[in-house]
C-alpha cells in the first residue's frame, strides 16, 4: 500500500468550495442529484467503453447506483459500479476544475454571496456540492480494467487540501461517503432520501437502489416502533429514460425536473417539445427552451446543449452537430435509432442522418417559437402564455437573429419572429408584420435605424423627416443587427431600408412642392456645396442638400451600400 499523500486543491476549486460551504443554504438537497448524476454518468461511460472492451464488465454487467446510510456513523454513501477512477484520475477530476467552461464560470464569481449563490445555483457545482451537507467526504474507487490493488481512496474536509492513497478494492466503480454536518442529519432517513430521488433523479435510466425497510414494533406494550433496514435492496426510481416514455406517461413536473437535471438550470424552462420522429431517419427528440440566457451565451464556441444517445446508450454531451449555432441555447436530448454506436464528432459532421436530425430539430424549435408568438396575440391564452414570447425574445432574440445570415432555408420563418422597438413603440415588441400593417399610404419600404442604444436611435437627426411625416422607423440596437439585416433585403415583398444610408427615397410620400423646393435649394446652394466639399475633402465623400432634416442643420450619412457608421464603429473597436 502506498503512502498517503496530501495535495492542494487548485485555486479555483478552493474558491468554489469556500462559496459552496458558505452560501448555498437554500437548496441543500441538490447535492444528491449531483452525486447520483455523476454515478449515472460513470455507468454511461462504462457502457460506452465496453462496446469495444466487453471484459470491462467483469462479472457485473448490471449497472446500478446504491444509496445507503449509517445512522450511528452519520454517513451517507452513494455507490456505483460504473467506470471508476484511477488514482491519477481521482487527483485530476476531484482536485482541479478541468473544464474550461467551469473555470470561466468561477472567474465570474464576484465574492458577493447573494449574487454568487444565484450563479452557482444556475451552474450546478457537481461533486463539490457534497460539501454543502458534509464536513468530510471520502471517495473510494477502482477503474474498470485495473487490478483490485490499484484502487484509490480520496478524502477531504473541503478546505484547502485533500489526501489520496492506494487501496485494494474488489469492486469496480466508485463509492462516495459523506460525513454529514450537524445540521444535515435529517438526510439519514429512507423516506427523505426517497422523496429527493423521486423529485430529481427519477428520470435516471439506471436503477437506483435503497435498502428495504421493515416496521419494527418498539417497546413491550407494543406502542410506537421504528423503520429498520433489512438486507434486501429495492429500486426506488422508475429507471427508464424519460424521453423513451410515452408523452402521456410523463407529467409536466417530471419534464421540468428532467430539464433542470440536464441543464443545471434552477429555473423552469419556458417550453419543451417531445416527439418520436419516424421516417427515413428515426429518432426521439426532447428539446427545451430555457427561460434565461446563460452567462456565456455570446461565446459561439460554447458547449451546445443537446446530448446525443443512440438506442438509449449515452454517446456524447454537447453534440453541436444536432442544431445550428444560432440555436445554441436550446437544451435537450436526441436519441437516434440509426446512428452507429461508435459514432465520433467528426462522423457526426458528415452523417446524412445527423443532417436530417439537425433540420428536424431546427424546424421543431422554430415551431415552438411560432406557437409562443401566436399565444402573444391570442385572446384565449393565459397571461403567462401571452408573456412567454416577449420573455424569450428579451433573452435570446439577438442570438436568433444570427440565423438570418446562417440559415437561408428558414430565413422567412425567422423574419416573422423578429421584434423591435420603434419610433412608435418603446417596448421591443414590433414585428415586421405589425409594421407593415401600419405603413402609410404610398410608403414603399420598411425603414430602420441602427444605433448603440434605443436613446441614441431616438435622438438621431436622421429621423426628423420621418417623425414629421408620421412614418414609423424601427430601432436596431443589438450588435448583430447590422450584420443580420444585411441578409434580409425584404419582408413579405417590401424592401427594408436603413435611414442612415444614401439618399432616403421617400417616393410617393414626398409631395411635389417639397420636391421642387429641394431641387431649387440644391441649385442655389451649389457654390456653397462646392466650397464645403473642398473644405471637407479628406473627411466626406460628398456634401448635399437634403430634405431629411427638420430641425438639425446637418447630419452624417453613409453611401448606399457602404458600411454604416454603427458597423464602422464596431469594427474600429474590434481593432480592424
Ligand atoms: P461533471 O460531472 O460536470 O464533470 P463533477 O464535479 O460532478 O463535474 O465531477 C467531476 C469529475 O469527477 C467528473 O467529470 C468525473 O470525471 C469524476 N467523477 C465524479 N464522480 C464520479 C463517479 N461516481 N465515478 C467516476 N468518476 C466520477
Ligand atoms: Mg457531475
Amino acid at each position: 500500500m502506498s503512502q498517503k499523500q496530501t495535495l492542494s486543491f487548485q485555486a479555483e476549486v478552493a474558491q468554489l468550495l469556500h462559496l459552496v460551504t458558505h452560501s448555498l443554504y437554500s437548496n441543500k438537497e441538490i447535492f444528491l442529484r449531483e452525486l447520483i448524476s455523476n454515478a449515472s454518468d460513470a455507468c454511461d461511460k462504462l457502457r460506452f467503453e465496453a462496446l469495444h472492451r466487453p471484459e470491462l464488465y467483469e462479472d457485473m454487467p448490471n449497472l446500478e447506483v446504491r444509496v445507503g446510510f449509517d445512522k450511528e456513523a452519520r454517513t451517507l454513501t452513494i455507490a456505483d459500479n460504473g467506470i471508476g477512477m484511477s488514482q491519477q484520475e481521482a487527483i485530476e477530476n476531484l482536485g482541479t476544475i478541468a473544464k474550461s467552461g467551469t473555470r470561466e464560470f468561477v472567474s465570474h464569481l464576484s465574492g458577493d454571496q447573494k449574487a454568487d449563490s444565484q450563479l452557482i445555483g444556475q451552474f450546478g457545482v457537481g461533486f463539490y456540492s457534497g460539501f454543502i451537507v458534509a464536513d468530510r467526504i471520502t471517495v473510494e474507487s477502482r477503474r474498470a480494467g485495473l487490478k483490485p490493488e490499484e484502487g484509490v481512496r480520496w478524502a477531504s474536509g473541503g478546505a484547502g487540501d485533500f489526501e489520496v492513497e492506494t487501496v485494494t478494492r474488489a469492486q469496480r466503480g466508485t463509492s462516495v461517503t459523506l460525513h454529514l454536518r450537524e445540521d444535515a442529519l435529517d438526510y439519514l432517513s429512507t423516506w427523505r432520501l426517497k422523496s429527493i430521488i423521486g423529485k430529481y433523479s427519477d428520470h435516471i435510466s439506471l436503477p437506483i437502489l435503497m435498502r428495504k425497510e421493515e416496521w419494527k414494533e418498539g417497546g413491550e406494550e407494543g406502542q410506537g416502533g421504528e423503520h429498520v433496514a433489512t438486507d434486501e435492496w429495492e429500486t426506488v426510481n422508475q429507471a427508464t429514460a424519460l424521453w423513451s416514455r410515452p408523452k402521456k406517461d410523463v407529467t409536466p413536473e417530471q419534464y421540468r425536473e428532467f430539464y433542470k437535471a440536464i441543464s443545471h438550470d434552477y429555473e423552469d424552462p419556458l417550453a419543451w417539445s417531445h416527439n418520436r420522429v419516424e421516417g427515413s431517419t428515426e429518432y426521439t427528440q426532447l428539446l427545451y427552451l430555457p427561460a434565461r440566457a446563460p452567462f456565456d451565451l455570446w461565446n459561439r464556441d460554447k458547449a451546445a446543449g443537446v446530448k446525443l444517445y443512440v438506442k438509449r446508450v449515452f454517446i456524447m454531451d454537447e453534440a453541436e452537430a444536432l442544431l445550428p449555432a444560432y440555436l445554441r441555447f436550446v437544451k435537450g436530448v436526441v436519441d437516434s435509432a440509426d446512428l452507429p454506436l461508435n459514432v465520433s464528432r467528426e462522423l457526426l459532421q458528415e452523417s446524412r442522418d445527423v443532417k436530417a436530425i439537425r433540420e428536424g430539430n431546427t424546424r421543431r424549435v422554430l415551431s415552438m417559437l411560432e406557437d409562443m408568438a401566436k399565444a402573444e396575440k391570442d385572446e384565449a391564452a393565459s397571461a403567462e402564455d401571452k408573456a412567454k414570447f416577449a420573455k424569450f425574445w428579451a433573452e435570446f432574440g439577438a442570438v436568433l437573429k444570427e440565423g438570418l445570415g446562417e440559415d437561408f432555408g428558414n430565413r422567412e420563418r425567422l423574419a416573422k419572429l423578429l421584434r423591435f422597438a420603434s419610433t412608435q413603440s418603446d417596448a421591443v415588441g414590433v414585428s415586421l408584420a405589425d409594421y407593415k400593417a401600419r405603413m402609410k399610404e404610398g410608403q414603399e419600404a420598411i425603414y430602420y435605424i441602427t444605433a448603440d442604444t434605443q436613446a441614441a436611435a431616438a435622438n438621431s437627426p436622421q429621423l426628423e423627416v420621418f417623425r414629421k411625416k408620421g412614418i414609423e422607423v424601427l430601432y436596431m440596437t443589438d450588435r448583430v443587427d447590422e450584420w443580420a439585416m444585411s441578409y434580409l433585403n425584404e419582408f413579405d415583398g417590401t424592401p427594408l431600408q436603413s435611414v442612415a444610408k444614401g439618399q432616403v427615397e421617400l417616393g410617393k410620400l414626398q409631395d411635389e412642392a417639397e420636391k421642387k423646393a429641394a431641387e431649387e435649394a440644391a441649385e442655389s446652394f451649389k457654390p456653397v456645396l462646392a466650397k464645403l466639399k473642398e473644405a471637407l475633402k479628406d473627411k466626406a465623400q460628398d456634401v448635399r442638400v437634403t430634405t431629411r432634416l427638420v430641425d438639425s442643420p446637418a447630419c452624417l450619412v453613409v453611401n448606399e451600400g457602404g458600411m454604416s457608421l454603427q458597423l464602422a464603429r464596431l469594427l474600429k473597436q474590434a481593432g480592424q
